[in-house]
């Protein structure tokens, strides 16, 4: 595996594989657990050079603490690219992705932008499509791969794909949420958690699709199954829950009063240990998601 860190040796590394064939990147901010590493499998299986980067990126943080709290472990993450074969990691510094006089872009998003995650952590969404474009400007990569576990964030890049015409030169893939064996989200902020909160986080995936059973089988309406929902979690040893929502298939939050009430998508964020974990689930989707 190559293992890169600078502009200039990526730009010679993509001289030497760009005849072979397709592209495939999967950006990361490192501490990488099986979700990471099938992205990495899935591009392994469609393309014929996997390129993953790993990069704390500061400016989709919201929260020092958060930023300084995030769990960096790149030698372990290098085994791990290497055992999956990943064909090249790139590990680049600040400067290397946003040199002092970078111009950042102000993407036109929309209203995603400002709910859930945006709401929660506003300047988050203009920071990942940032990060994103700039990587994509540098590697050119044919496909890109991306968690369905963070589905506003896909969402969101393929909003900014979009703004930036890049389709059809480069192709989204998104891939189904990696979960532990009891069904936990994996995600690399659950390694702050203890085993206990670990147990508990349960709570989320199992709440996440009592919703969905409550809205399949037409029992209670959406503002019923969202309180009971928040309680249950909150009586489980979350310290708080930032939102359990529902959102329809052009992503606009649907509830009780809206006009169109047929959620597709059904996501929450909640902090237990200090630790804020997000979890969506969709209607109608029928693998681990
Ligand atoms: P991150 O390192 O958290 O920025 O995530 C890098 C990529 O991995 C993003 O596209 C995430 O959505 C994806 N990812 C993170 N956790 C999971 C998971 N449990 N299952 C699937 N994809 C994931």
């Amino acid at each position: 595996m190559q293992i890169i860190s600078t502009a200039n040796e990526l730009a010679s590394y993509l001289n030497t594989v760009k005849n072979n064939g397709n592209i495939g990147f999967v950006p990361t901010m490192g501490a990488l657990h099986e979700g990471h590493l099938n992205l990495i499998r899935t591009s392994k299986q469609n393309d014929d050079t996997t390129i993953c980067s790993v990069f704390v990126n500061k400016i989709q943080f919201t929260n020092e603490d958060d930023f300084i709290k995030y769990p960096r472990n790149i030698e372990q993450d290098i085994k791990l690219l290497e055992q999956v074969g990943c064909d090249c990691v790139f590990i680049p510094t600040q400067e290397v992705v946003f040199p002092i006089d970078y111009k950042y872009e102000i993407f036109n998003l929309g209203k995603i932008e400002h709910i859930l995650e945006g709401l929660y952590r506003p300047g988050h969404f203009q920071g990942v499509c940032n990060v994103v474009n700039r990587f994509i400007e540098l590697i050119q990569p044919n496909k890109l791969y991306l968690g369905i576990k963070d589905l506003q964030q896909c969402k969101v890049i393929e909003k900014m794909i979009h703004l930036k015409k890049y389709e059809p030169a480069v192709e989204l893939i998104f891939c189904a949420t990696s979960r532990n064996e009891k069904g936990l989200a994996l995600s690399s902020r659950n390694k702050r958690l203890s085993n206990d909160a670990k147990n508990k986080a349960l709570i989320l995936i199992e709440m996440l699709k009592s919703a969905k059973e409550q809205i399949l089988s037409k029992s209670s309406n959406l503002d019923t199954i969202k309180q009971f929902c928040i309680t249950t979690i909150l009586t489980n040893g979350f310290e708080s829950v930032d939102y359990f929502e529902f959102a329809d298939q052009h992503f606009e939050l649907v509830n009780d009063s809206s006009t169109n009430q047929n959620p597709v998508y059904i996501l929450t964020a909640a902090t237990i240990e200090g630790v804020r974990l997000i979890d969506n689930i969709i209607i109608g989707y029928e693998t681990n998601s």
